[in-house]
């Protein structure tokens, strides 16, 4: 059977443990004689796969009892209308952009209120998280939103920002379980699952008690309403059931990983291995400011437009898929998640060191 190394940004690899599992388990799951997709969201098995999830989470990241973990639909799209239709009390809120997704989600919020983008490395096409030890925070701000790990480009917040007091907004999407966070120090944590944890289509949000209410902006439907899902326990109506399920086993894998501090060792063992290469190559260069790099992805070029393109075509053929850079930003980058194992980056570096004795 062939698995290939799959750098994607996402959708994106999954723990090779988890698929087998998940296949052993597919005609019939423990014993109930049939499918997790074809049981109801109601029965007794279902909701131990829910509930299981949810306190597997909790255990893994230290969520305080003070938040809520709510398992939607949607994708992380969604919740850049959601964030503002439920937050924005003063239809005011500041946003750092450090790339695409921060950018989209003020977009979005600016639908709503007053959107103040106070901070952004758009300048430099992103390749840098800019200072935010003293930012310029607006009074009547509902929030400060950010995106901490920026997919497209590769960089992270390896501090998080000064909000002066302002409940603290993150999209973790690309970074999420990647190593330990202070829940505490958010509002809101949330992410799409599709880039570290799981199947496309759950987003989970992780929100503080506080935050959710009924007074959201009018017109605010049911479903967009965190309370909705809050008071039903993520089963308001039938919640991304497989996904969830899936979700559930990488947590537990996660568990027996060792938790996140060893994902933080295991990320940063194979993040380095990358680095080290790419700043010391004559052929190929990161893009993005050393201080600020992320550990899960990983963009670099050339300089050669069509060197690229041939590396790319070579490295696919080699086995190492996936690594075509995002259209905004050219050449390569590889998405280096929990799953991808250091074996993989091995042969990546392998691949390249290879391809630049042949082409330089
Ligand atoms: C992929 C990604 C998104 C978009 O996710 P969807 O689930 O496709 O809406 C948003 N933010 C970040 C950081 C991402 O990496």
């Amino acid at each position: 059977m062939g698995r290939v190394y799959n750098f994607s940004a996402g959708p994106a690899v999954l723990p090779e443990e988890v698929l087998r599992e998940a296949a052993d388990e597919m005609m019939d799951y423990q014993g109930t004689g049939m499918s997790v997709m074809e049981m109801s969201h109601r029965s007794k098995a279902y909701d131990e796969i829910i509930k299981g999830a949810e306190a597997d989470l909790r255990e893994l990241m230290g969520i305080p009892d003070n938040y809520k973990v709510l398992f939607l639909q949607g994708g992380a799209s969604q919740q850049f209308a959601m964030i503002p239709m439920n937050l924005m009390k003063n239809r005011s809120a500041d946003y750092i952009i450090t790339g695409q997704w921060a950018k989209k989600a003020a977009q979005e919020a600016e639908k709503y209120g007053k959107v103040n983008r106070i901070a952004s490395s758009e300048d430099q096409t992103f390749s840098y998280i800019p200072d935010c030890s003293d930012l310029p925070v607006s009074e009547d701000a509902d929030y400060v939103y950010i995106c901490e790990n920026n997919t497209i480009y590769g960089t992270k917040f390896q501090t998080l920002p000064d909000t002066k007091g302002k409940t603290l907004v993150a999209d973790v999407s690309s970074c999420f379980l990647s190593e330990p966070i202070d829940v505490a120090k958010y509002g809101i944590v949330y992410g799409g699952v599709q880039k570290n944890i799981g199947p496309a289509g759950v987003v989970i949000v992780i929100i503080r008690e506080d935050l959710i209410t009924e007074d959201v902006l009018p017109g605010t439907p049911t479903m967009l309403t965190y309370k909705t899902h809050a008071d039903a326990k993520s089963l308001y109506n039938t919640p991304p059931a497989y996904g969830i399920y899936i979700c559930g086993k990488v947590f537990k894998w996660l568990k027996k990983m060792g938790g996140l501090k060893v994902m933080k060792e295991r990320n940063e063992k194979k993040a380095k291995l990358l680095y080290d290469f790419l700043d010391q190559s004559k052929l190929f260069k990161g893009t993005v400011a050393a201080k600020d790099r992320s550990l899960m992805n990983v963009p670099f070029v050339t300089g050669d437009a069509d060197l690229d393109a041939k590396f790319v075509k070579e490295a696919k053929a080699a086995g190492l898929e996936n690594l075509k850079g995002h259209r905004s930003v050219g050449g390569m980058r590889a998405s280096i998640y929990n799953a991808m194992p250091y074996e993989g980056v091995e042969a990546l570096v392998a691949f390249m060191k290879k391809f630049e004795e042949e082409n330089l």
